[in-house]
């Protein structure tokens, strides 16, 4: 049973010239605003970020901002360098403040991430990710890119912040400096530990001793790096203790590179994955360390306290999530606070899309003027027909205005899809996030009436002023001779656990669905996503090679179009997918004619060849179709008819575009 005081987390930390209110920092995120230049982006970094700090994150850390122009992560970016920006960066701080909350501004150099022609590096070593390769930094070029990041500072506080986090992991500029992998130089910044560690000392040491003992320096260090070549952990250990004395004071933890090949922060990262090695740093060290990546409940983040594995808690994601975080779990309403599902889809996803991040489950994260909630003036009796979560955002939204709304869904449960995609390696949260949406329908006071499919009949005489008709969809069959056999079976079937699968499988169907599916039939190392010595095994987090378990079963996915297999899933994830799917030896077979099913199995043919694939079992993964037969009977009726979700489009329909229907119809209705 989960604790409702979260006395650890809600208590208050003296840290250097402040004192936080309690243990929440709102991590660093890329969010796309970061390269405004007017006064209307400043507003909604304001709004933004001050939602944050009004739903209780103590303290907070922007968006980072490069503190020259070679150090930009974008071409479009700007470095923080101008008396301008400071001042328009006020309207920010005086946001965040007015809320009471601290806020640190991020300062990040690219190096050799930077997607531009200007990066730069210790040495000109082009990064994995990135085309072009870094000009290697002179003597002088890297004074001057420490005297830039004092610059920075100092603008900074003039901006009214209150310090700066200084980024020091990823696989930025200072990662690069310290691990000999980036790292060739044969002068005072490259060769033994002293001199590659050089370049973040003195970053921090010259601000410190720039801008006195009154600016909040935080240090992000790299606690893992989780590539070849990089740290090990007594150097770790060393960078961290040196840049305590340099003047940081607080050392935040980031994991992983971005070029690593391992998942940090995905949905297959178990909660809290990390808190071990975290735990260990703070244990050498003697200034507050904060914990970070995959914490996404108060009672996790409480534990992680009263085990002395930190001292703050890091929430980036969760607060994209869910504004109100500290103020529901200090409330006691923890039940309410909205689950990340850690798909990244409408966050990182969005931001390597160019566009600003957002949240699927919360769809008002970084549109905040958009989704304003506006009381009713004439309040509507509302049946919402379906609970997953397009019914169900839509029913938060119109009872939060104050309509009267109740919801009527045909199963035991509430969560639609959800439910089905919880059961996936990986995404276990994604049945939290519905129960979420529950606790708070249940807070607002909204009936939910479970195992009730209703007719139009009865609800047309139930007195209701509108509709809202979010009924989902339901598997696309087949057109295949001999579909009928009792070997198909649906994914809805076998994911919810009503059909048997033996050990031969085709996956008819590759899309999000199909692959999903493929994993949850093939993978047998169950624990590898929900518990962490499990997962570092799975993926070799110390080091070792990755013990991938043997398969539970031979699956052969198949797809008609021709072409690359994952392409319609997320950027950030989908190569994780991919890599599961490979180490487990998915047979993926693209542009192949389905022709029969008989007692022999799957009859295919692919470049003019037939094949037999002998199964077990076929799982049709083909898509969906709407269910929105209601609808169109109520409308007969002559009522008013909302139609959201999949039951309206079943085509590409994901969480993201059935929450942001819903919360736009609650908006409105
Ligand atoms: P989908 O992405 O539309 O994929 C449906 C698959 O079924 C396609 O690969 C298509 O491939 C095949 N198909 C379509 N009609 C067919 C037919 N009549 N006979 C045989 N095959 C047929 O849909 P989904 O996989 O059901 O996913 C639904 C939504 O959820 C999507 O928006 C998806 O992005 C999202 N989702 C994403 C993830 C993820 O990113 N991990 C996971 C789950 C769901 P061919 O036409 O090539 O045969
Ligand atoms: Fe979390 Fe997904 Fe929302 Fe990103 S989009 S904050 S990963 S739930």
């Amino acid at each position: 049973m989960q604790s409702e005081t979260f006395n650890a987390l809600a208590a208050p930390l003296d840290v250097g010239p402040l004192t936080l209110r309690n243990r929440i920092v709102m991590g660093s995120m890329h969010t796309g605003l970061e390269s405004t230049t007017e006064t209307a982006g400043y507003e909604r970094m304001a709004r933004f970020y001050a939602e944050r700090a009004k739903g209780g994150a103590a303290l907070i850390v922007t968006g980072g901002f490069g503190p020259n122009a070679a150090g930009r992560l974008a071409a479009e970016d700007h470095a923080f360098a101008t008396i301008e920006q400071a001042r328009a960066h006020k309207r920010v701080t005086d946001a965040v403040h007015g809320e009471g909350g601290a806020i640190v501004l991020q300062l990040v150099h690219a190096g050799r991430y930077g997607y531009h022609e200007d990066s730069v590096a210790p040495s000109p070593i082009r990064s994995p990710l990135n085309k072009s390769t870094p000009i290697e930094l002179t003597d002088e070029g890297i004074a001057q890119t420490i005297a830039d990041y004092v610059t920075a500072a100092k603008l900074a506080q003039e901006a009214g912040y209150d310090g700066v986090e200084v980024m020091g992991s990823e696989g930025y500029l200072i990662s690069q400096f310290l691990a000999p992998r980036t790292n060739h130089r044969k002068d005072g910044w490259g060769g033994s530990l002293e001199n590659r560690a050089r370049f973040p000392i003195e970053v921090v040491r010259q601000i410190r001793g720039a801008l006195g003992p009154g600016f909040l320096i935080v240090y992000r260090h790299s606690v893992l790096d989780l590539v070849e070549g990089a740290l090990s952990w007594d150097e770790t250990v060393w960078v961290g203790q040196q840049v305590a004395t340099a003047g940081a004071n607080i050392i935040n933890t980031g994991i992983g590179w971005h070029e690593a090949k391992i998942p940090t922060i995905a949905g297959v990262v178990p909660h809290g994955a990390f808190v071990g090695a975290i735990g260990k740093l703070k244990r050498a060290l003697s200034i507050p360390v904060t914990a970070s990546n995959r914490i996404n409940s108060p009672a996790l983040a409480e534990s992680i306290l009263t085990a002395g594995d930190a001292d703050l808690i890091s929430l980036a994601r969760p607060l994209l999530a869910d504004a109100a975080f500290g103020k529901k779990a200090f409330a006691g309403k923890s039940a309410e606070i909205n689950v990340c599902i850690a798909c990244n889809q409408a966050c990182l996803d969005h931001y390597f899309e160019s566009k600003v991040i957002s949240c699927v489950v919360n769809p008002r994260a970084g549109y905040e003027a958009d989704y304003q909630p506006a009381r009713v003036t004439k309040k509507k009796r509302i049946a919402v027909v379906g609970a997953g979560m397009a019914g169900m955002a839509a029913a938060i939204e119109a009872a939060t205005r104050g309509h009267s709304v109740e919801v009527f869904e045909a199963a035991s449960q509430i969560g639609g899809q959800m439910n089905l995609a919880a059961r996936v390696p990986g995404k276990a949260d994604y049945a939290a996030a519905a129960m979420a949406y529950g606790a708070q329908l249940k807070a607002l006071g909204v009936p939910i009436h479970l195992g009730r499919r209703v007719d139009s009949r009865t609800l047309a005489a139930g007195g209701y002023d509108e509709f809202v008709v979010a009924t989902g969809v339901l598997p696309r069959a087949p057109d295949i001779p001999g579909a009928n056999d009792l070997r198909v079976v649906s994914y809805e079937a076998v994911l919810s656990g009503q059909a048997k699968v033996g050990p031969r499988v085709a996956v008819i169907g590759a899309g999000g669905i199909g692959h999903d599916v493929s994993l949850f039939l093939a993978q047998s190392d169950v624990a590898a996503s929900n518990d962490p010595a499990a997962f570092a095994r799975r993926w070799g987090v110390t080091g070792a090679a990755p013990e991938v378990a043997a398969r539970a079963r031979t699956v052969v996915l198949l797809k008609r179009q021709p072409g690359g297999f994952g392409r319609t899933l997320g950027k950030t994830t989908g190569w994780i997918l991919r890599q599961e799917l490979k180490d487990l030896g998915v047979e993926q077979l693209a542009g192949v004619s389905y022709v029969k099913i008989d007692a022999a199995g799957l009859h295919i043919e692919r470049e003019g060849v037939a094949r037999v694939i002998e199964v077990d079992t076929i799982v049709v993964c083909a898509g969906q179709v709407s269910e929105n037969a209601l609808a169109v009977e109520l409308q007969a009726l002559g009522k008013t008819v909302h139609l959201i979700g999949g039951a309206r489009l079943a085509g590409e329909l994901d969480a993201k575009r059935a929450v942001d229907e819903g919360v736009r119809l609650g908006l409105a209705i």
